[in-house]
């Protein structure tokens, strides 16, 4: 064999030992619990008298920036609960891109895969409400949209040591199934938000979820059927079970939800202690986050009993104002949450 060859050989055989290194260091050590791919946005509220008619201006009395996005949201539901998290997402090389991955960070949440664009702003909403907690709201996607198949080229070694991957739909469709694609190849349990719902939802997505888990609005949309009590969520459930899921979960506000399993033909009401909300926005990425948590550290816990403490976790969310900054941490939880 010439030289040249032999040393191309060398070579090819040094990056694969590496690789391997790497990937074998990620099982043992780094391996995830939960990796989260989906968005990050930043929320920017004015309280104000009343909503602005076109062209005008008005004085509002408080203005806060907080941090969202529902990728983001679940992920550090789930830090808070004690799972070892990263985010796979995309904000841009600004202000609020730097200040997410801060935020992350403050949350134990692995931040190597979130990168910053020069491309695109950091996702924002500008929400207004007004005095009668009506709101208007513009969310621009921005960096979100720009997260694709060569982000998650890179990260594919880490998704396929992980426990649980979990996406939705607030950035592209097609990353969110090459994803979910990916972990499915990997045996890495898959849950699916569908988040915010879209009426010609592509057939793979219930193919790829092992837990296909939305709420009565989306399962409306996606079904064709009203899901306004706990028979009619039974009913739509069925309906997507049939389309290729492991397992169904809708949420159902304070009367928890509902938890189908494909294997076990079964369709349960997970009732819940429903309290007095405050503010139920985050209440369902809540809800997910500590699924994923829940799934991750306890591979052989039946899906029902996951769901019930799920709804003992988002049942505290809607008890404060806010969206992540509501999210209770382990601490927070009684002991038989764990
Ligand atoms: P979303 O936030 O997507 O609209 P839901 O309103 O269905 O989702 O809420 C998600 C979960 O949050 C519910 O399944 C339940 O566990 C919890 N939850 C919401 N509202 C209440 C409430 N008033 N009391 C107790 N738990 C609640």
């Amino acid at each position: 064999m010439p030289a040249g060859t032999i040393s191309i050989v060398i070579r090819r055989c040094q990056f694969i030992l590496l690789e391997h290194n790497i990937i074998c260091k990620i099982m043992t050590e780094e391996a995830f619990d939960v990796m989260v791919v989906g968005s990050c946005m930043t929320d920017l509220v004015s309280q104000a008298p009343r909503l602005p008619k076109a062209g005008e201006t008005i004085h509002g009395q408080k203005f806060f920036i907080g941090f969202g996005g529902k990728g983001a949201n679940q992920c550090i539901q789930a830090a808070r609960l004690g799972a070892k998290t990263a985010m796979v997402g995309k904000v841009g090389k600004d202000f609020f891109g730097d200040n997410y991955i801060q935020n992350f960070k403050d949350n134990g949440v692995h931040t190597d895969f979130v990168g910053q664009t020069s491309d695109a702003a950091t996702g924002a909403a500008s929400i207004i409400v007004n005095d009668a907690g009506e709101n208007a709201i513009v969310i621009v996607a921005g960096a979100n949209m720009l997260l694709g198949s060569e982000e998650l080229q890179k990260v594919l070694p880490a998704i396929s040591c992980a426990k649980v991957l979990v996406c939705q739909l607030e950035i592209s469709p097609k990353t969110s199934l090459q994803a979910l694609r990916m972990a499915q190849e990997n045996k890495v349990k898959t849950i699916f938000n569908p988040a915010p719902a879209i009426p010609d939802l592509d057939p793979d997505f219930y193919r790829l979820s092992d837990v296909f888990c939305c709420n009565e609005s989306e399962a409306e949309l996606l079904t064709g059927s009203s899901v306004t009590n706990v028979e009619e969520a039974h009913r739509a459930g069925q309906e997507l079970l049939k389309r290729g899921c492991g397992s169904v979960i809708i949420t159902l506000g304070p009367q928890g939800c509902v938890v189908l399993k494909e294997k076990e033909s079964i369709s349960k009401h997970v009732p819940t202690t429903a309290t007095t909300a405050v503010d139920t926005t985050g209440a369902g990425d809540s809800f997910i986050g500590a699924l994923a948590f829940y799934m991750a550290h306890y591979p052989t816990m039946p899906l029902e009993e996951s769901a019930r403490r799920a709804n003992q976790v988002a049942a505290v969310s809607v008890q404060a104002i806010g969206t992540q900054i509501s999210y209770p941490f382990k601490k927070d939880l009684p002991a038989e949450l764990f």
